[in-house]
């Protein structure tokens, strides 16, 4: 068994590192990089927090789970990589941006703190760097407002709703916010991680570094109708919000080079799974992710994979989920080697994008023009049949009517 780190910078684009071709200055993560394996082409199971890292760290698509709200409990059936190490006998642990949001029902992650105190992360890793551990930080600040400060709940929003005013004003102001992010990314990389790296043993260690999501600026309409953070991630399925990073870096580390294949965030928790040495359990088929280290430890192609990406109607500040499927999950999508789905299940919308031809997403092919994709359509819409809507506590639930009563939302 290994020790391993797993990094997710909330809101990394996929091209903000340096290393990725981005334009952030970002020596420490392309140091780090060039003794890692890269998966240049890595899509996300969802375009916000809650469901794309609960579908990293169990490799079961987040629309199997039902996950869309930060107090619902994971689902029992399937092993997450923290119950599997865990159970080999690895301290788990996880530093989230606030402990009353990400796995506050999900006991198993081992929640130790706020990754905004980064003292008391530092503290934690010096006093368990010599055990195996499984340790999980979700690092917060490249997500919106963009500044690298510990900040109550009320004081991010206030200033996140400053940054959207200002993205609101036009897109001349597009530019000042994305030099914002840049720096966030650059504090990240170059105050941050050298900070974490100095005290981790990183010879014995698995190093990840990934995100649960990219960003967008309102590129694709008008400013003036960017109403909250989702609108930067959470409500679309393009390739900005979709696409992130991973690099993954041996103990020790050793060049592996570059996997231009498509694979998934999904596939990080059998892939890790199988690194660490832990059980069985966390790669068995019925899981949507596969082990991706032969191409990590033998230089292996990755299998052809195509990745199924789902998005969530916004309950985040709802006191209930609904209760069919097809009301929560609102917009499916799949990506293969060379094309796009995207699937809105309620009015039938469909979009295909060229991805070889057209990048950016910009160019909708009508479905009659390409029916030899029709096999592609019923992948993608056969995913509804498997989604569900999860568990939420009934605690949960009267304590946000009573937040919402308290608001005047409710009677
Ligand atoms: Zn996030």
């Amino acid at each position: 068994m290994t020790s391993a780190v797993i990094i997710v910078a909330d809101s990394l684009r996929h091209d903000a590192l340096g290393c990725m071709g981005g334009e952030a200055q970002t020596p420490t993560v392309d140091r780090m990089a060039s003794e890692s394996t890269i998966f240049e082409r890595t899509v996300s199971a969802a375009p916000w927090t809650v469901p794309s890292i609960a579908s990293m760290m169990t490799g079961v698509y987040s629309h199997r789970l039902g996950l869309a709200k930060w107090e619902q409990p994971w689902p029992g059936e399937y092993r997450s990589l923290f119950a599997s190490a865990a159970q080999a006998g690895l301290r788990v642990a996880s530093f989230v941006f606030d402990t009353a949001h990400l796995f506050r029902r999900v006991s198993e992650a081992g929640v130790a703190g706020s990754s905004q105190d980064t003292d008391s992360l530092i503290r934690w890793l010096e006093e368990h760097r010599n055990e195996p551990f499984l340790l999980f930080i979700h690092y917060w600040w490249t997500h919106i407002p963009y500044v690298d400060k510990p900040m109550t709940m009320s004081a991010w929003k206030q200033t996140s709703d400053r940054v959207l005013e200002v993205l609101r004003s036009g897109d001349a102001a597009r530019k000042g916010v994305q030099a914002l992010y840049r720096r966030a990314v650059e504090r990240f990389s170059e105050v941050w991680l050298p900070r974490v790296f100095d005290v981790l043993d990183m010879d014995s260690t698995w190093t990840v570094l990934t995100s649960d999501h990219g960003e967008s600026w309102g590129e694709r309409g008008e400013t003036s109708k960017l109403a909250d953070v989702f609108d930067l991630h959470g409500n679309t399925l393009y390739d900005e919000v979709l696409r992130v990073p991973l690099i993954i870096r041996p103990p020790g580390g050793s060049r592996s080079g570059r996997i231009p294949q498509l694979v998934r965030t999904v596939d990080l928790a059998p892939t890790m799974s199988d690194l660490m040495g832990l059980d069985e359990a966390s790669r068995r088929p019925s899981l949507d992710g596969v082990s991706l280290a032969d191409c990590i430890q033998k230089g292996a192609h990755p299998p052809e994979l195509d990745a199924v990406s789902v998005m969530n109607r916004d309950f985040v500040d709802l006191p209930d989920l609904p209760a069919s499927p097809d009301e929560l999950w609102n917009a499916f999508a799949l990506t293969t080697r060379r094309y796009k789905y995207i699937w809105r299940p309620q009015t039938d919308t469909r979009q295909l994008f060229d991805l070889d031809v057209d990048p950016g997403e910009t160019q909708n092919i009508p479905a009659q023009e390409l029916p030899d994709l029709e096999s592609g359509w019923r992948r993608l819409t056969g995913e509804l049949a498997r989604a569900k809507v999860g568990e939420v506590m009934p605690k949960d639930v009267e304590k946000t009517r009573q937040r919402l009563r308290n608001l005047g939302y409710l009677e």
